[in-house]
Parts: structure tokens; sequence; C-alpha cells
């Protein structure tokens, strides 16, 4: 089950990237802030929306251009002057009311309306919506990994329906029509793949963690069943938090939904109902919950620059995963991650489709590229803890993640703290298995 998972985690954003990621020219504005009023039509799975975003030109700036998937610009705004706008390929082009200098900010409005096809998923039967990765299919926003902005999300649904959002929740709002405004302030700059909400009519369960509240919701699951699906949250939290030597922040939340492979957002991370049934069956499946949880610090906190270092995302969550096996479960299960990585890469190399974890073409990933980030990646990470020794290994990641908090990396950054920490060069060992086909 675990090897299913750790193949198709969270492999979306990968479908929705240029093949030039690796050389993502300069967009000229950093992103500040985002703020985002979303209607949501669940049964007709279509979605309204305005949003401000605020941006500081990083040179002279005559228009942006955001990515806009599927969605239908109806209007771009500066104050109350109309902008012009064009959309093509997935993007929206706004031409500014007056040129910016460079660092000076601005702030546009755009209205909008549509129906995605992925990215924000609709379940009517269950009167359930929530979002997978593809941020842009519901707020034009800038889909690069390493472009940082804090949000303000609002998301008006009908009455008697639980939400969760990225960041902390405020007050929810009654309207005068009786439906419920949901508002969620992320104020700690965040790409924007791991914006996103789920809401529907669950049942919900909460547990306070030190001080991390965690909540856990469900429609198929009751508050009893949630807990014990939820049981090994905190000591995950605990355990990742020591090796990232950086604490947990905020408060933690997990929703089993209608359908997905698993997906991690900033503070909260979705689960398919399915999985949640497995837990329940046998505890010990906590693979899939411990590697959201470990994005919470890689993935998350620290990111990867470009698509072509995902590795530094995804192979070290299924590493974190085992790692936490390993403490959880013993040797044995670590080991056992460990051959499945193993026989994975074999079954690469047999194929002739290996290639080198930093890689730069994915245009079109298949699964045997996926293979190569999730699995190759952590099959990597375990060979560079025997190289260079616990001690020195974990004291790397400790300050890999403690530097790049907050930060966009690339696989230097991590070669770079992984050689300090080990006192020597690494270079042999990266030019063979990261940058080489091992
Ligand atoms: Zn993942």
């Amino acid at each position: 089950m675990f090897a299913r998972f750790c193949i198709w985690l969270c492999v979306l954003p990968l479908l929705l990237v240029s093949a030039s990621a690796h050389a993502v020219p300069s967009r000229g504005f950093d992103v500040l802030h985002y703020e985002v009023a979303l209607v949501p039509d669940i049964a007709h799975k279509r979605v309204t929306g305005e949003q401000t975003v605020r941006f500081r030109a990083e040179h002279a700036l005559r228009a942006v251009t955001l990515d806009s998937g599927a969605l239908k610009v109806t209007a771009a705004l500066q104050g109350d002057r109309a902008l012009a706008f064009a959309q093509d390929e997935a993007k929206v082009h706004i031409t500014l009311a007056e040129p910016l200098a460079r660092g000076d900010t601005a702030s546009v409005t755009i209205r909008y309306h549509g129906q995605p096809p992925y990215g924000l998923e609709f379940a009517p039967e269950r009167d359930e919506v929530y979002t997978i990765f593809s941020t842009s299919q519901w707020m034009p926003s800038v889909d690069a990994p390493d472009e940082r902005a804090t949000l303000a999300l609002s998301v008006t649904l009908p009455a008697g329906l639980l939400a969760a959002g990225t960041g902390r929740a405020l007050p929810v709002r009654t309207l005068p029509d009786g439906r419920i405004e949901h508002r969620w302030q992320l104020e700690t700059p965040m790409p924007g793949y791991v914006y996103g909400f789920t809401a529907g009519r669950y049942h919900e369960a909460t547990q306070q963690h030190g001080a991390t509240g965690l909540r856990f919701l469900s429609r198929e699951r009751s508050p009893g069943q949630l807990q014990r699906v939820f049981t090994a949250t905190g000591a995950m939290l605990d355990f990742f938090a020591a090796r990232a030597g950086l604490p947990y922040r905020g408060d933690y939340q997990q929703a089993l939904v209608a359908r997905t492979i698993g997906q991690e957002m900033a503070g909260l991370s979705l689960m398919s109902e399915r999985y949640g049934q497995q837990l329940l069956e046998d505890p010990a499946q906590t693979a899939l919950m411990a590697h959201e949880a470990a994005h919470q610090w890689w993935g998350n906190r620290v990111t990867c620059a470009g698509w072509e270092h995902f590795w530094l995302n995804e192979g070290m969550a299924n590493f974190m995963t085992a790692a936490y096996l390993q403490q959880a479960q013993g040797e044995a299960a670590y080991q056992a991650q460990v051959t499945i990585w193993r026989t994975r890469l074999d079954a690469l190399r047999a194929k002739g489709v290996d290639h080198a974890l930093v890689y730069a073409d994915w245009s079109a990933p298949t699964g045997d590229d996926r293979a190569v980030v999730y699995q190759k990646g952590a099959y990597v990470l375990h060979l560079l803890r025997g190289e260079m020794g616990e001690a020195a290994f974990w004291r790397g990641i400790r300050a890999y993640t403690q530097a790049n908090d907050g930060r966009s990396v690339v696989t230097a950054d991590f070669q770079r703290a992984m050689e300090t920490a080990a006192g020597r060069s690494l270079q042999p060992f990266f030019a063979q298995w990261v940058y080489g086909v091992g």
C-alpha cells in the first residue's frame, strides 16, 4: 500500500509546469499578498471569485502575468480603473494603469469564474469541495514554487458545512441570505501550491498536543473513529520537529475527502476516506499520514525552488517517513522501505529509464520519472546517511532545514549543508547519486 502511495503522492504539480521550469524567466514582480473571496457552487461544480493581488515591481513594469488555469477572467481593476487584460494558454496578462518603477508596489483586483477541470474538486454527492494543488485553477496566481506570499482566503458556502483552510481561522460570518463565509489568514509567506481548503458535511474531532491544536475531519468516520485514525499525529509532528530542529508552527488539520492520493497544504493535509478506513483496520499503515506531515517542514517551509529539484520535497518526505517508521515500528519497518526503494531503482535501471535526481525535463513526467524523485530520491538519502554516519547526517539535516526555513532551495543548498556537517566534500557522492545515475 505504501509503495503505491509513494509513487503517486503529490504528483499533480508536475503536470502543470512548463518544460522549462529550470529556466524560469524573471516574472518582473514579487507577489506580497493575495486576498481571495471564493464562492463555490458545489452542485454545478463551478466557482466565482474576486481577488486582489499586491505585488512589488522588481524592475520597470507595465504589465503582470498570472497563471489562471481554465478560469475566465471578467474584469481587472486598479482601484476604480478598469485595466486591459488578455488570456491565453492558462495565463492572464494585465496591463497596469501606470507603469511601475523598480521597488514600487501596486494592487490589482481580478474578477473571475469557471469550472475548474482539476485543482478544485467537487463531490456533490457528499456536499463537499476541496482543493488539490493546482491553485491557479481557482485563483489567478503564480504557480511557481519559488514565489511565496501571504494569503487571506474567504470561502462562502451553504450553512451546515464544516471547513478547514490554510492559515489561522477567523470567525465565520453569517451572510443575510443565510450562507456562511469561512475565513483564514495565512500570515507566513508560503508557495501558492500549498494554499487551499476543504469543506463538507463533516464529523469533527480535536486534540491538543502541546502548543499544537489538532483537528480531524471526515464525512464517513465518527469523532471516535477519527481519534483512532489520527492517533499517531502528535508523535509524528514531534519526530519531524526534532529531525528538522524546528518546532511545528501553528495548528495542524487533517481531513478525509472523497478522492485524493494525499496532499499537503500549509497546516492542512488531505487524505482519502478509503485511507482512513485502512488505518482503522490496520493502525500500522501510517506511512501516508507521515509523508504529508513531513511535508510541513520539507516541501512547505523548505521548498524546492523549481520542479527540477523536486526530490528535495518528495525524496525527503519519503525518507523522513521511513525514519519515522524506524522509530515508531522498529528497524524492520525502515528496512522494508529501503527494500522497496532499492527494488524500484533496480527496475528503473533494468528498463533503462533511471536518470539523475536533478532532472529538468518535467514537461510530461512518467510514472518512472516520479519513481526517480520519490523512491530513488529517498534511497539516495538512505545511502547518504550511511556515507556520513548518524550524527553528522542528522546534524546536516537540521542545519539545512533551519538555514532554509521559509526559503526556496536548490540541491546545492542541501549539498553545502551536508558537507559542512560532514566536515568534508561530498562531491563524489553527489556527482554519482544526485547528478549522475548512481
Ligand atoms: Zn509528497
